[in-house]
């Protein structure tokens, strides 16, 4: 089985909720994402997709992914996309980094791989814990009132893990108006909910003490990337009442090893590891070090929620906070997914691969193919 064609769309993903809000005044709109089909000698497919979030998430922009795409994808063409690990080495071989371009790649024969042999990629992954995972919503920063209500539409649409982001600029209201938000966003808790408050690394080591100061007493949340570096992150962890969960900071194999020194957690992006392949390493390591894990993606469509589940339905239930639910922040369906939702939570199906079918008018015409 080898691979004989990779062909590269390009989509534009409109975010569902308008305006998106990150720390340090980032906004975004939409999202453009790569997405990948690799086709066999034998027929077999397989689809894989990556999404930056803007150019000011990680280091990492849609073109700079297309891009990488365009120097991966040649030197892929030949090989049998089952053997995952050594489809690794020959990215490594040819462009260093840029995790974000080797995700689409990789998932793509992750998800051929199950196909051809009549598995679902959580399976290839070591199988299926078979416990239904917590869908994470990711509420955006803004006024407290409304991500409280945002919370209480997801909480009523099945949510039961939550991501609310801070990191208002001292001239926005600074602390004070961060520690509104974490108070009106847990103001309706129901028992068995879990809350991420994420500050994208906006916040200083002081500004992060002055916020937790002004917090009322007693709220149960893990505190996700307060700081942009790995020494604040440690400052701040020696001072904070409240779990520390690292995110932009761990991206590589030896991130995750330092993680387990500065932080109780990690948030497991797909594409910030540069695919399944490295991101069923970082499940592993995060396992031996005691870490929890939410496994998400920067952002993405159904494809990149499909990969989410896969890899999320490995994690020992112990451990996985939640899975993100990329699928429903963008109003673009570019697949339709065999996903098995009910009350407890959400599981992949047992279809073959990915469990995805796509649907190829949404995506376009290809703007890149690359054939033997
Ligand atoms: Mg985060």
């Amino acid at each position: 089985m080898r691979i004989t064609r990779i062909a590269l769309h390009a989509v534009d993903l409109p975010y569902a909720g308008g305006v998106y809000r990150l720390s340090g005044g980032r906004t975004y709109t939409s999202f453009d994402a790569s997405i990948v089909r690799v086709t066999c000698d034998d027929g077999t497919e397989g689809w894989g997709e990556s999404t930056p979030f803007g150019s000011t998430y990680v280091a990492a922009h849609p073109a700079g992914t297309r891009a990488g795409i365009g120097l991966l994808a040649p030197a892929l063409l030949g090989h049998d996309p089952r053997r995952t690990e050594r489809i690794g080495d020959l990215m490594d071989a040819t462009l260093t980094g840029h995790h974000d371009a080797r995700t689409a790649l990789d998932v793509a024969c992750w998800d051929a791989f199950g196909k051809s042999v009549g598995l679902p990629v959580c399976d290839l992954l070591g199988g299926s814990t078979d416990v239904p995972m917590a869908p994470t919503s990711s509420i955006g920063a803004g006024d407290p009132d409304a991500m409280r209500a945002a919370v209480a539409d997801h909480r009523a649409r099945g949510y039961r893990a939550h991501s609310v982001k801070i990191g208002a600029l001292d001239a926005e209201g600074g602390p004070a108006l961060d520690a509104e938000r974490i108070a009106a966003s847990l103001a309706d808790r129901r028992h068995g909910e879990t809350f991420l408050v994420d500050a994208n690394g906006g916040l200083l080591v002081e500004s992060a003490l002055r916020m937790i100061a002004q917090l009322p007493p007693g709220l149960d949340l893990a505190l996700e990337a307060p700081c942009a570096s790995w020494r604040e992150t440690a400052a701040l962890r020696r001072r904070c009442p409240y779990p520390i969960v690292v995110d932009e900071l761990a991206q590589l194999d030896a991130d995750v090893h330092a993680a387990a020194d500065v932080a109780d957690g990690i948030n497991l992006k797909i594409s910030k590891a540069g695919g399944l392949t490295p991101g069923r390493r970082h499940r592993d390591l995060a396992r031996a070090a005691g870490l929890t894990v939410s496994v998400q993606d920067t952002v993405g469509s159904s494809l990149s929620y499909a990969a989410i589940l896969h890899l999320g339905a490995t994690v020992p239930p112990r451990t996985l906070r939640g899975v993100l639910n990329s699928e429903d922040m963008v109003t673009r369906k570019v697949a339709a997914l065999d996903t098995v939702v009910t009350a407890e939570g959400v599981l992949p199906g047992g279809s073959p691969g990915l469990g995805a079918t796509v649907d190829e008018e949404a995506l376009g015409e290809p703007v890149a193919v690359w054939e033997t």
